[in-house]
């Protein structure tokens, strides 16, 4: 019998009583012609630690590879609930905190 536990809560989910929620995420390195900004976006990128940990903890249970930065893809379990909270702030966003744009 085949056990699956979400990736986000290490819940054990019991799969006849609740349902199980798959996400793929895929991750690629966007190719741009002109170069991008790279001096302005350290601000508003403090969520993505919250992201990489997830993915590190991904990578760590799953032991998925990337193929050295160029492209990789992701598949957790999650529960019900989990689920609905990655679908309502699949970023990790925290909700108290707003991203702060400072337009100078
Ligand atoms: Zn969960």
């Amino acid at each position: 019998m085949i056990h699956y536990s979400c990736d986000m809560c290490k819940r054990p989910i019991s799969i006849d009583a609740e349902n199980r929620y798959v996400v793929k995420i895929e991750v690629a390195q966007a190719i741009e012609d002109s170069q991008a900004v790279d001096d302005n976006t350290t601000d508003d990128i403090d969520h993505l630690e919250e992201i990489q940990d997830l993915l590190q903890q991904i990578d760590e249970h799953d032991g998925l590879l990337l193929d050295d930065g160029v492209a990789r893809s992701l598949k957790c379990d999650l529960c019900e609930e989990c689920c609905k909270r990655f679908l309502k702030n699949p970023l990790g966003l925290k909700p108290s905190k707003q991203l702060n744009f400072s337009n100078n």
